[in-house]
């Protein structure tokens, strides 16, 4: 039976804090404590979340310190880790314009690195990467339901893959026919939120029906539960895996090691990460080791989370955890992440929080 080893992580940017202890100690330090963790991995798999470039301009939609940049040795550190396949579909490849796009996905190229999900065009943006490893043929789709201002692949303009359901589909089953195994990466979610959007379950569902073995997710900057859907699994956020990120919970993250074969995933370990001080992912162990294997708990009854209750609470954390991130950033950019619909479906739960907080200081 052919089979590989497939490795995944999540967000990787390589900016800001981290950018300046490359500066200091050189492009490999981000990834010193954890290279060994990749040792007899056939793919290695992250989400690249800034561009390598020193072109471009930071978009207007965010302010300064959001807008990602590395500086273009930060590719050395990448390869000699090992990465072979980066996900560009995220709301932060594209922060300094196509310039700086289209020289990430060049660096990466001559690097010896394939990327997925970004292009010059639509048709290379959404176009699957078909990996053909000890005789396993496996395809990488991957998307972006976050956009924050991102530029869009479309026609000929060079751009990021945003997800529809139903192309996804269509794509999925068109991949499936050219590859063995079918692997999913998806940039969504919320930010800071430690339970999948109903709408995302159900979108990752169907793109398992539709023949998908693998659905990797990234962007909410924490861990999320992982499901295991028919024969596939669906992971709803990988959390951070180098980030400078500094909120509660954005420390810890899921390193998964699978070994696929043409029969779908044979097995898979999950290695709990916590960064250090210089934001360096390092192996969790023993007792905090369990407790977050526990804590990361699988989706077992999956419809009873998939309500309309379920749905409007989270729409409503949605709405506040907006409203929260806009009050204390004095900025409304957060704001332009919902919709009226959200809004108004949100509502009830909002009133309820409300009324909920003055019967609690009525009593107290
Ligand atoms: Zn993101």
């Amino acid at each position: 039976m052919k089979s590989i080893k497939f490795t995944a992580v999540g967000d990787i940017m390589l900016c800001r804090s981290v950018g300046d202890f490359i500066e200091k100690y050189g492009p490999q330090f981000p990834f010193e404590t954890i290279k060994d963790q990749f040792a007899g991995s056939d793919i290695i798999f992250g989400n690249l979340e800034c561009s390598i470039s020193e072109r471009g301009f930071p978009s207007k939609y965010w302010p300064a310190h959001m807008n990602f940049r590395a500086h273009p040795k930060v590719v050395r550190g990448l390869k000699e880790a090992g990465f072979n396949v980066l996900s560009l579909a995220n709301n932060h490849v594209s922060n300094y314009g196509e310039d700086a796009l289209l020289d990430t996905i060049r660096l990466l190229q001559s690097n010896g690195i394939s990327h997925v999900g970004a292009g010059a065009s639509a048709h290379e943006a959404y176009a699957p990467l078909i990996l053909n490893q000890n005789n396993l043929r496996i395809a990488i789709l991957a998307y972006s339901t976050i956009l924050n201002g991102s530029r869009i692949a479309k026609n000929e303009k060079s751009g990021i893959a945003q997800f529809s359901l139903k192309k996804a589909l269509r794509s999925i089953k068109a991949a499936r026919e050219k590859a063995d195994l079918v692997v999913v990466s998806m940039h969504w979610g919320i930010d800071y939120e430690t339970t999948p959007v109903p709408q995302h379950m159900e979108c990752a569902r169907q793109m398992i029906d539709a023949g998908a073995v693998l659905i990797i997710g990234h962007h909410p900057h924490v861990i999320q539960p992982i499901e295991r859907y028919m024969n596939g699994l669906i992971i709803y956020s990988l959390g951070n895996f180098v980030f400078d990120d500094s909120l509660e919970g954005t420390d810890i993250s899921l390193m998964f090691n699978f070994t696929l074969s043409d029969e779908g995933i044979e097995k898979y370990e999950i290695i709990p990460l916590e960064k250090n001080e210089y934001h360096q992912p390092c192996v969790v162990e023993g007792r905090k080791r369990k407790k977050i294997l526990l804590d990361k708990t699988e989706i077992e009854n999956s419809e009873s989370m998939n309500t309309v209750a379920f749905a409007r609470e989270m729409n409503g954390k949605f709405v506040l955890l907006n409203l929260k991130l806009s009050l204390k950033e004095r900025s409304l950019y957060h704001l332009k992440n919902f919709d009226i619909k959200t809004f108004f479906s949100a509502l009830p739960y909002i009133i309820w929080r409300l009324l909920e907080r003055m019967v609690l200081q009525y009593i107290g």
